[in-house]
């Protein structure tokens, strides 16, 4: 019997061992965004290989194991130029290879609003020095990479109501430009919950001069979602969170024109659209008229 069990260890460790070692540093997914290669997108890249680590950008590629094949997910920041771009495989031998994929452009709208509070769109001295710290603050967290976690790439709505505000749309408060729309708006009333979209880790928490009461969560390996203005936040920093746990409340702090959620994804460390990470997209797009624009829930990030 003894020998019998042995055997039997001996006879699976060595039938799974090659197949674990061939994407010892891919990370096994279920899910998949959807490849987008604009900027603000997701490139989807089969790498047709078992690199150990992918480079864009001088930042670090998420390599997921998606049906027995190894891909580069890699987040295409708005301020890509369309045109061939370059990913940079590393082999388990350190050889580097060089993996390119083709950017095409995208024109995003543009949408003006009108923002009463004079500071928040020209800030004071003061001002500059609290958003200036705030920005490191939220940078570190989008910057952390987590091996821990299985990310999970298609994503449940964190909140039900309206689309307000797409992703990209280029942005001017009181006629002055400003950086381009980096998330995903949704309106709701003020209290309506707000649920993680996907397992992960409470990384920071804060009150923010832009962002007002904000969470961000790390789903590992680069991905990292980014809640706004919300009313209340209903966990602590370090705290593990599933999917559909309730994370905090639709509010209107921070620099807002009306209550809603400012949905973010980060990846690699660039905004990319939340679209791409929704199964069953359940929102509705509502069109923001140019002039009725400061009525609309808004937010700049
Ligand atoms: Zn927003």
């Amino acid at each position: 019997m003894q020998f019998h069990r042995i055997l039997a260890v001996t006879l699976v460790s060595s039938l799974m061992g090659p197949l674990f070692s061939s994407f010892a540093w891919a990370v096994p997914v279920s899910s998949l965004p959807t490849s987008s290669m604009v900027p603000g997108g997701v490139a989807v890249v089969a790498t047709g290989t078992d690199a150990i680590a992918a480079e864009y950008d001088d930042d670090r590629v998420m390599l997921a194991e998606y049906e027995g094949e190894q891909y580069a997910i890699v987040g295409i920041p708005l301020s890509a130029r369309p045109g061939s771009h370059q990913l940079t495989l590393t082999s388990s031998g350190g050889a580097t290879e060089t993996l390119s994929f083709t950017v095409t452009d995208k024109q995003y709208v543009e949408q003006r609003l009108t923002i009463t509070n004079e500071r928040q769109v020209n800030p004071n001295n003061d001002d500059m020095v609290r958003i200036n710290r705030e920005s490191a603050e939220m940078n570190a967290a989008f910057s952390s990479w987590d091996e821990s976690l299985e990310p999970v790439m298609q994503m449940r709505v964190p909140t039900e109501g309206p689309r307000s505000s797409s992703f990209g749309l280029r942005r001017f408060f009181n006629d002055q430009p400003r950086a381009p729309h980096s998330g995903m708006d949704i309106a709701a009333p003020e209290g309506t919950p707000i649920y993680a979209p996907a397992p992960g880790i409470i990384r920071a928490t804060g009150n923010y001069f832009f962002n007002g009461n904000t969470i961000i969560i790390d789903h590992g390996h680069g991905l990292i979602t980014l809640y706004c203005h919300m009313n209340t936040i209903d966990v602590e920093v370090g705290a593990r969170v599933e999917t559909g746990e309730q994370i905090g409340k639709v509010g209107q702090t921070g620099r807002v024109t009306g209550p809603h959620l400012h949905w973010s994804i980060n990846l690699n460390n660039v905004r990319v659209d939340p679209a791409l990470f929704i199964t069953e997209d359940t929102l509705t797009e509502e069109t923001v008229a140019e002039d009725t624009a400061a009525e609309q829930p808004t937010s700049d990030n």
